[in-house]
C-alpha cells in the first residue's frame, strides 16, 4: 500500500480509537438529577421514580415546606436521607436563586447529570379575559424559568464534560391550538422550541434535550386545584369530578393519564438505552395528540 493509503487507514482508526472513548451515558442508579416542581404531581412522580432507579435527586421548587417534605419521604430508609434526595428552595424566575440551586446540588452530590424542567403552573382564560400579569406569569415561570434552569444546567455539564440530560415537561398545548390557552399554550410553545434550539447547541457535549408533552394528567396534579380545572370543566361542559374520567374517555386508549406515566417517559429518556435521541418531543397522552382530539 501506497503512503496516501497507510495514512488513511491510520487516520480512520485513530478516529475510531476516540470514537470507543467516548464514555457511554452513566446509568441512573450512578446520576444526579434536579427535578424542578418536585413537589407536587408530575415533579414528584418523577423524584419518585428516580430515586426508585437508584438517582440521587435535588427537590427543587419554590414551595419549601412541601419540598423538604418530598426529600424526606424519598430518602426514608437510607442511612442518611441527604444521601438520596434533598430540597432546594428555588423560584425558577429567580436567577441567582437557580444558579444557587444548581451549585447546591454539585456540594450535595458532587455534580449533575440530569436536569427536568418541569415547574409551572396553568392559567385558563380566553383572550379577551387574559391580563398582562397572566401573560407574564405563564412565560416567567416556564419560558424564562426553564430557559435560566438550562443554562445553569448547561455550565456545570459542559465542565463535567460527561454528557448529561435536560428534559422539559412541555405539553400538547405547545404543539396544539384549543380555546382559552393563550397564556399557557404560548409559554409551552416557546419550551418546545427551546427544545430543539439546545438540542441543536448542546449535541457536541452529548448533552440531550428531549421534551414530554403529557396531557390530561389530572389525579396528583396541583395545577388543576388552582382554577385550572373548573375552567376545562366548563370549556368540556362537565362537572370538574368528571374531569378525569371525561378525559379517559376523549383518549384512544380510554385510559387516564397519572403523573407516573409521565415519569416512565422520562426513565425512558434518561434510564440508559435511548442514547441517540436528542431534541424529540414524546407524548404522554394517551394517544389525544396522534387523533387531533381536543
Ligand atoms: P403541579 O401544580 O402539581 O406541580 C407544579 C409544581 O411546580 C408545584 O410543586 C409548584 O410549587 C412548582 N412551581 C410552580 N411555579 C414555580 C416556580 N416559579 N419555581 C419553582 N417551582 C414552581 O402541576 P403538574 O400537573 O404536576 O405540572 C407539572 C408540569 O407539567 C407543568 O410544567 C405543567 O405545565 C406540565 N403539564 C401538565 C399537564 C397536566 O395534565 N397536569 C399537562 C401538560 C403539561
Amino acid at each position: 500500500i501506497d503512503e496516501g493509503e497507510k495514512f488513511r487507514i491510520e487516520y480512520w482508526e485513530l478516529e475510531e480509537a476516540k470514537l470507543r472513548r467516548r464514555p457511554k451515558p452513566k446509568p441512573l442508579a450512578t446520576r444526579v438529577a434536579l427535578v424542578t416542581g418536585g413537589a407536587s404531581g408530575i415533579g414528584l412522580a418523577t423524584a419518585r421514580r428516580l430515586v426508585a432507579e437508584g438517582a440521587c435527586v435535588v427537590v427543587a421548587d419554590r414551595d419549601a415546606d412541601r419540598a423538604r417534605a418530598v426529600a424526606e419521604e424519598l430518602g426514608a430508609g437510607a442511612y442518611r436521607a441527604a444521601d438520596v434526595a434533598v430540597a432546594a428552595a428555588v423560584d425558577v424566575t429567580d436567577s441567582a436563586a437557580v444558579d444557587a440551586a444548581l451549585a447546591e446540588a454539585c456540594l450535595a452530590f458532587g455534580g449533575v447529570d440530569l436536569v427536568v424542567n418541569n415547574a409551572g403552573l396553568s392559567i385558563s382564560k380566553p383572550l379577551l379575559e387574559t391580563t398582562d400579569a397572566d401573560w407574564d406569569i405563564q412565560h416567567d415561570v416556564m419560558a424564562r424559568g426553564s430557559f435560566l434552569v438550562s443554562r445553569a444546567a448547561a455550565r456545570v455539564l459542559v465542565a463535567q464534560a460527561m454528557g448529561g440530560d435536560i428534559i422539559y415537561i412541555a405539553s400538547k398545548n405547545g404543539v396544539f391550538a384549543g380555546p382559552n390557552n393563550v397564556a399557557y399554550g404560548a409559554a409551552k410553545a416557546d419550551q418546545a422550541h427551546q427544545v430543539r434550539l439546545l438540542a441543536a447547541e448542546l449535541g457536541g457535549h452529548r448533552i440531550r434535550v428531549n421534551g414530554i408533552n403529557p396531557d390530561g394528567v389530572v389525579r396528583g396534579s396541583g395545577i388543576f386545584s388552582g382554577g385550572w380545572g373548573a375552567q376545562r370543566a366548563a370549556v368540556y361542559g362537565v362537572e370538574e369530578s368528571e374531569l378525569g374520567s371525561f378525559y379517559a374517555q376523549r383518549t384512544l386508549l380510554k385510559q387516564e393519564v397519572l403523573p407516573e406515566h409521565v415519569a416512565a417517559a422520562v426513565f425512558a429518556l434518561t434510564g440508559g438505552d435511548l442514547t441517540h435521541t436528542t431534541g424529540l418531543h414524546i407524548p404522554v397522552d394517551a394517544g389525544v395528540a396522534a387523533a387531533f382530539l381536543r
